[in-house]
C-alpha cells in the first residue's frame, strides 16, 4: 500500500459523517458516493478511500525541516526587512518568533532584536 499524501492543519477538522473531533482526520470521498469530506479514523476505515485520500495531522506533529547553518548577518538582515525570519530548524517565523517546534528565529538567538 503506498503512503497517504500527508496534509497538516493547525485546526484539524471534526468528521463530516459522525461529527467526532479526533486528533486526526481524513479527507476523502465517500465510497460509493463520490462527494468529498473529512472523516475520522472509524468512518474512514467504513467509508473511505485510501486510495486517493490525504491523511490530516495537526501541524504540532509536522517534521521540521532540515536544520540549516548558522544564517549570515546579512541573509537575516535581508529576513528582517520582508518582515520574517527563520527558526533554527529552518521553519519561516516572525522575527520575534518561536516556530509549532519551540525553536527560535535566528533575529533572537543571535540577540538582534
Ligand atoms: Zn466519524
Ligand atoms: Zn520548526
Amino acid at each position: 500500500m503506498s503512503e497517504m499524501r500527508k496534509v497538516y492543519l493547525s485546526t484539524v477538522p471534526s468528521c463530516d459523517l459522525c461529527g467526532k473531533q479526533e486528533q486526526e482526520a481524513f479527507d476523502s470521498p465517500v465510497k460509493g458516493h463520490g462527494s468529498w469530506g473529512y472523516m475520522c479514523k472509524a468512518c474512514f476505515a467504513k467509508h473511505g478511500r485510501p486510495d486517493v485520500a490525504s491523511h490530516i495531522l495537526p501541524s504540532s506533529m509536522k517534521p521540521p525541516p532540515s536544520p540549516r547553518k548558522q544564517p549570515s548577518l546579512e541573509q537575516i538582515e535581508d529576513w528582517l526587512q520582508d518582515g520574517t525570519c527563520e527558526a533554527t530548524d529552518g521553519c519561516e517565523v516572525e522575527p520575534d518568533g518561536t516556530c509549532e517546534h519551540g525553536k527560535k528565529s535566528w533575529a533572537l538567538v543571535m540577540g538582534l532584536i
